[in-house]
């Protein structure tokens, strides 16, 4: 699936040429073809747009990483920017099913796969979390359809709900849940009917079976190949009966999956797991990374734009560790390490990481040091001239003065950050000397 995506970037991607950033020209020409793709991979109008602007405001003006092709790394962000459109909150594969008997409901249209994959989600909480369950099929218009689901429980071992003629919907759902409590069930399954179309009927009787089960989870099922209709089904769905969740089915086949990139940003919904064939453990829990990587059909130059920033930082850090066995730290030398502080989840996040550090750590606490303080000290490096940062003792009244006011903050701010700096300093003089394999080096990891 997605071939167009990766088949049209690679193409573009080679012709970018070689620099040391992306110019906007290139992720322009670029992001064109990611546009196009993106359409014809179904995916609707808007959700591309944004998705363009997002890349595009990322993109523009970023280094390129030495030993990458500017076309690898625009792969990279755009893969990136997939994975965060497609990621949810939580893990899409924890269904709420605390306080037995659990309700699901099922919900979607005819032959979008939802028989089947109540089976198969059925199967996956039985044998993944040992759960005790059983399954109803609410569809009295299809008879075939009840006894499918029997079927589908025989071959799975799972509890079906004994077939009772004549019954409706809402009275079904009643004695499953019955049925649920008195048999010691954790979860029970409820599998809706299905039309070809949405219709006021099918919904009617969906939101009456919802109004007495009340279900933990309403997962529609949509059959992943028809684009942006599954999208405006979505939508509906979840207008009227409101859904927890999405299933993806018949993202086995090689169609066009922009469905999985508009379903996500057009409703909102998280999309839980998706349908990979038609045998029973043919169910996967989504994973952004996965669908992302199989878009772009290029999960190799991921890696390697990964790859390849890994050893710039590695170069960058056996660079300085040759300086600080100098006794070398300059304002250049902070400022990387503030950075990359920012970059490590703040000033605890790197203390906690280095020995020795965590007596500093309390102190520039209780100096009040934050990470809201690692930005205005980046300000007042920035705000230095070079030969200044180079060399901080040229730091006399007057040019403090300038500093200070060039980053609007206060001189004595200025002041904590040159202490900080020769403390550092000496910090790091000490562990340069304690070798190249030393906690410097461990720390930077
Ligand atoms: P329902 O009408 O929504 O209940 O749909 P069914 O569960 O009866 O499925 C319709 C057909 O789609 C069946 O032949 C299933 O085997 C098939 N199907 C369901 N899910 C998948 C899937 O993820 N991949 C493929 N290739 N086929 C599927």
């Amino acid at each position: 699936m997605f071939e167009n995506l990766s088949e049209r970037l690679s193409g573009v991607l080679d012709r970018l040429t070689r620099q040391g950033a992306l110019s906007e020209d290139d992720v322009k020409t670029a992001l064109r073809e990611v546009r196009v793709a993106l359409l014809e991979a179904d995916v609707s109008l808007p959700v591309a747009r944004e998705f363009i602007k997002k890349v595009q405001d990322q993109a523009t003006g970023q280094s390129v990483t030495k030993s990458v092709t500017p076309g690898q790394q625009v792969v990279k962000i755009v893969h990136d920017a997939l994975v965060d459109t497609l990621t949810g909150e939580g893990d899409p594969g924890a269904l709420k099913i605390d306080n037995p008997p659990a309700p699901i409901l099922m919900v979607g249209l005819q032959g979008s796969g939802k028989t089947t994959t109540t089976a198969k989600l059925a199967k996956r909480l039985k044998e993944r979390d040992g759960k005790r369950v059983l399954m109803a099929s609410l569809d009295v218009n299809r008879p075939a359809a009840m006894e499918q689901l029997e079927i589908l429980g025989r071959q799975i071992g799972v509890d079906t709900l004994p077939i009772v003629k004549g019954e409706d919907p809402v009275a079904i759902a009643k004695r499953a849940k019955t049925q649920a409590s008195l048999g010691g069930y954790d979860v029970y399954m409820l599998d809706t009917a299905g039309r070809l179309h949405i219709d006021q009927e099918l919904i009617a009787q969906a939101a009456a079976v919802r109004d007495v089960a009340n279900p933990r989870e309403t997962l529609l099922v949509v059959d992943g190949l028809t684009g942006q209709d599954a999208v405006n089904v979505a939508e509906e769905f979840d207008d009227k009966i409101g859904v927890s969740g999405v299933v993806l089915t018949r993202m086995d086949g090689d169609g066009r999956g922009g469905a999985a990139l508009s379903m996500r940003a057009v409703t909102g919904k998280p999309i839980r797991f998706v349908g990979l064939g038609e045998k029973m453990d043919a169910l996967e829990t989504f994973e952004p990374e996965r669908i992302a990587g199989r878009i772009l059909g290029m999960g190799d130059i991921v890696s390697l734009v990964e790859k390849a920033q890994e050893t710039i930082e590695a170069e960058q850090a056996e660079r300085m560790m040759k300086r600080f066995q100098k006794g070398q730290f300059n304002m250049n030398d902070l400022k990387m390490q503030l950075e990359q502080m920012q970059k490590m989840g703040g000033m605890e996040g790197v203390m906690g990481m280095m020995p020795g550090m965590g007596k500093m750590a309390k102190q520039m606490e209780t100096a009040g040091i934050d990470d809201k303080v690692l930005v205005r000290q980046i300000a007042l490096i920035q705000s230095m001239t070079k030969k200044e940062r180079a060399n901080p003792k040229l730091l006399q009244a007057s040019r403090k003065k300038r500093i200070a006011k060039g980053a609007g903050l206060e001189v004595s701010e200025l002041n904590k950050l040159l202490k900080m700096q020769r403390q550092m300093g000496d910090m790091m003089k000490k562990m340069g000397k304690m070798g190249k394999g030393g906690m410097l080096k461990q720390a930077m990891k």
